[in-house]
């Protein structure tokens, strides 16, 4: 077996700390990134199968590695994410007998256990999910990394298939995660993100926990420079979580708050444990603590019943709020969801029809916010150099992404600074380091 690895990924922020993991795993085992598909010794899928179009694209990309397991029937196949619950773990051996591993989320062990058998047992960090995440040496001089802090969740909106993939929601130990988090700053990491699927309920089990205190714990670790959480969940925002992000400097001002739907009906419908109301009230209170938040959210079209009253109670939701980014999302049926046993009756033009009017009004929010910064300055973390443009790029504090020239040779990786900007699109901004600024 050849000694290198490839790890495909789609979905969400949790996929790509799980990737990250496994590398660090197969790295430990000697192990090195292959350049490509074709140079792999182990060639891992983490999936995703929120919706229909990444699972799609997942299956395709699964095919696709069949002839490259005929032509080399040493390469090792790996399916992992949430294609592999506990119930497909049964059946997609069947569909896909090329495959070598299923893998459940967060979950490699069997691959990382056959592994060590191949290269001499060597002895690996813990696997346990609720132990230590690493990042791969292949990202040593990484600026920003996500730490999960709850797995799973309980919360079982109607159409969503996570707690039937990820299991119920369970929190991370602080101590293991302000360890980890310390040797990742320790590392040259400048900014972590906490996440979890509803990382407002970390603590829920634990003792004296929540996610205001573990962010003011995270928040004294010398060497971040920021810390970001998500994503959130409306119903477990309160005021004590909101007061810590106003109150701790390193604490970004930024809010992932899904709202799906604008309209009572649907969200009872979808089980989401709140109101149009409710939600209204929590970016309220948000707005008066922490003016400067940037709140971005995901909303769903086209949901069974979705009635044209119904959506445009969602697109006044949004122009109401005039949030920052909005994630929007068709709806598609999801195997063994509630709502996978209503009838799927939008019909798929008229989903696209409302995905596209809440697309226009998204952009046009957001392309009428940021063009108010053309002229301004705002911090910027730079997270590396685009070769490319030829400028640095970062993000703000409200995840805007940036793009900035700076004079000289010097290496502003995992640095703050001060960039004027001289042109702001929705999706990305440009400008130049303000060197009168610069401290
Ligand atoms: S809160 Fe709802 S949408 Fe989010 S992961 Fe849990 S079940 Fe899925």
């Amino acid at each position: 077996m050849r000694k290198t690895y490839h790890i495909w990924t789609i979905g969400c922020q949790m996929n790509v700390a799980d990737s990250r993991h496994l590398a660090s795993q197969l790295e430990s085992l000697g192990l090195s990134e292959a350049a490509s598909v074709d140079e792999a010794g182990v060639v891992v899928l983490n999936t995703c199968v929120v919706r229909q179009q990444p699972e799609d694209k997942a299956r395709n990309r699964l095919q696709s590695l069949k002839p490259l397991k005929k032509q080399n029937p040493e390469i090792v196949i790996a399916l992992m994410g949430c294609m592999v619950g506990e119930r497909e773990a049964e059946t997609l051996p069947d569909e896909y007998p090329f495959v070598d591993f299923f893998l459940e989320p967060s979950k490699p062990d069997q691959l990382v256990e056959f592994l060590r058998s191949q290269c001499g047992d060597k002895v690996l960090p813990a696997m346990d999910e609720l132990q230590d995440y690493h990042l791969p040496d292949s990202e040593e001089n990484a600026v920003c990394a996500f730490v999960p802090i709850t797995l799973g969740c309980s919360h079982v909106c109607s159409y969503c298939v996570i707690p039937y993939r990820r299991g119920p929601d369970r929190s991370r130990a602080p101590e293991v995660i302000l360890r980890e988090v310390g040797a990742l700053a320790a590392q040259g990491v400048r900014e972590v993100t906490l996440l979890g699927q509803i990382v407002d309920r970390y603590g829920m089990e634990l003792e004296g926990w929540n996610l205001a205190r573990l962010l003011h714990e995270v928040c004294r670790i010398d060497g971040l420079l920021r810390v970001r959480f998500m994503t959130s969940h409306p119903a477990y925002m309160d005021d004590e979580l909101i007061q810590a992000v106003a109150d701790e400097p390193k604490l970004c001002p930024y809010f992932e708050l899904p709202f799906q739907a604008g309209s009572n009906r649907i969200l009872k419908e979808m089980r989401r444990g709140y109101t149009r109301e409710e939600y209204i009230q929590t970016v309220g209170n948000i707005r008066a603590k922490v003016p400067e938040a940037g709140i971005n959210t995901d909303i769903i079209v086209g949901y069974p019943t979705e009635s044209e009253e119904d959506f445009m109670e969602t697109f006044r939701l949004l122009e109401e709020l005039r949030l920052d980014v909005a994630h929007i999302a068709k709806y598609s049926p999801r195997p063994r969801t509630l709502s996978a046993r209503q009838d799927d009756d939008v019909p798929p033009e008229e989903k696209e029809r409302r995905r596209v009017l809440l697309d226009e009004l998204a952009r046009s929010i957001l392309t009428e916010k940021n063009k108010k910064l053309e002229g301004e300055t705002v911090t910027v973390l730079v997270e590396g150099f685009q070769q490319k443009t030829g400028r640095w790029r970062g993000r703000t504090a409200q995840g805007n992404l940036v793009f900035a020239e700076a004079a000289g040779t010097e290496d502003l990786a995992g640095r703050l600074l001060p960039v004027r900007i001289s042109w702001a699109g929705p999706y990305s901004m440009i400008g130049d380091v303000d060197e009168s600024k610069r401290i």
